[in-house]
């Protein structure tokens, strides 16, 4: 037991299964705290931390500069209404069309908001410059959010029969496919929108060809080229966005998850010439809120003066390194993705045992198909830290893959 922990495990779990909607499965622990890469449960249990809060804890689990910005802000101003300008929200927007290709930003606390933004200025577009083209075409295997238009976005077999009828106007192509998408884009389209890496779909990275080719044909037919880096962004594939390595730039990015580092952020960004929304077509209660700004403004200025994409594209290159040096023993195929975004597939669909097994040795990784392991560490994340994963994960592989 952890002597500092005065809950009950099992009475908190009971209380859990009374009264917490079903939506996931979840196992039975109850997390409790977190410091760097670890984090804690209830029991005192130490975890080292290969899910990063689901590539959202860029700078570990809780950092100083977002407690400084919570603490600080908050004894300022907390909420001054989305009716007002506010002095973070400012300086916020500015940092980042100063470090990006964009000038104009919206910010919203979730990935599917930004995405609805960009999906609702897409069909602006459609409307007032396109005759009315309102297509989106996204990919298969994609992953864009769970509001109604995302989840339809969202290009998942699974999801396919689901809460009908389906928000219309979304077509799904096979990702890296050209002639595919060429195909697809008709009078009707007016934006094509893509993850630069496939996330929750096991870690698929579009080809340098085909996004230089899809940027083109964008230009000529005159449609948006969207950027879904809610979960590339923010220095997670060892630059701050990944649309930087492939020398083109989209007319719109989504950005959450690793952006507030923890606290519900997200923000939309695009051009000058995109700046069509009239008063009224876009908003939220909780947009631009000056607390997320703060936290915001805090933690991407942290990973630039940190220069913690490096430390990404770094550290990724030691894990993939450390993971082909056990991959024959274990069979392990397919070592994929950029910086700190990560999979590999295991020679049989023992992901979620594998997981389980992980999580009882203290290791938290993330198994996204059944033969597909993820791994989405903090940019701050360490040799040490990289080779007690790769200890804990041959041990497990040992065990379970002779089974
Ligand atoms: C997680 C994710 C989303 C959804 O973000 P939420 O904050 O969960 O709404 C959208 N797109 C991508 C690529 C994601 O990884």
């Amino acid at each position: 037991m952890n002597s500092e922990s005065t809950r009950d495990t099992e009475s908190l779990l009971k209380e859990a299964n009374k009264s917490i909607l079903f939506t996931t499965n979840r196992p039975n622990l109850v997390m409790e705290k977190g410091k760097g890469m670890y984090l804690w449960d209830t029991n005192g249990k130490k975890y080292l931390d290969f899910i990063g809060g689901w590539a959202v804890t860029s700078l570990g689990h809780c950092p100083e500069v977002i407690l400084t910005a919570l603490v600080q802000q908050s004894a300022k101003l907390i909420n001054a209404s989305p009716a007002f300008y506010n002095v973070p929200m400012i300086e916020f927007a500015k940092l980042l069309t100063d470090k990006s290709c964009f000038d104009k930003v919206f910010f919203a606390s979730t990935g599917a908001e930004a995405n609805e933004g960009a999906i609702k200025i897409a069909r602006k577009y459609g409307a007032k410059f396109l005759n009315g083209a309102y297509e989106i075409i996204t990919a298969i295997d994609s992953f864009h959010g769970r509001t109604l238009a995302t989840m339809s976005a969202t290009g998942k077999q699974k999801w396919e029969s689901l809460f009908e009828p389906k928000v219309q106007g979304f077509k799904h192509v096979p990702q890296n496919d050209l002639i595919a998408i060429q195909k697809a884009v008709s009078a009707n389209t007016c934006a094509i929108m893509l993850e630069p890496v496939q996330g929750e779909g096991g870690v698929f990275e579009l080809e340098k060809n085909y996004i230089r080719s899809l940027r083109e044909l964008c230009n000529e037919k005159n449609i948006l080229l969207v950027f879904d880096e809610v979960q590339t962004g923010i220095g997670r594939t060892g630059k701050l966005f990944a649309y930087e390595h492939y020398g083109i730039e989209p007319d719109i990015m989504t950005l959450a998850k690793g952006i507030g580092g923890g606290y519900p952020l997200a923000a939309l960004l695009t051009k000058e010439k995109f700046d069509i929304f009239e008063a009224g077509d876009q908003g939220g209660t909780y947009s631009s809120q000056p607390l997320g700004m703060a936290v915001g403004k805090a933690v991407v200025n942290e990973i630039i003066d940190k220069n913690l994409s490096k430390n990404a594209e770094k550290q990724g290159e030691y894990i993939r390194h450390q993971l082909v040096s056990i991959a024959s023993k274990f069979k392990l195929t397919n070592i994929r993705g950029k910086g700190l975004l990560i999979a590999f597939d295991l020679p049989v669909e023992k992901g979620s045992k594998v997981v389980s097994e992980c999580q009882k040795r203290g290791l938290l990784i993330n198994s996204p198909r059944p033969a597909y392991i993820r791994l989405m560490p903090p940019l701050i994340v360490t040799f040490p830290e990289v080779d007690e994963m790769i200890a804990i994960l041959s041990d497990v592989l040992t065990e379970v893959l002779s089974e």
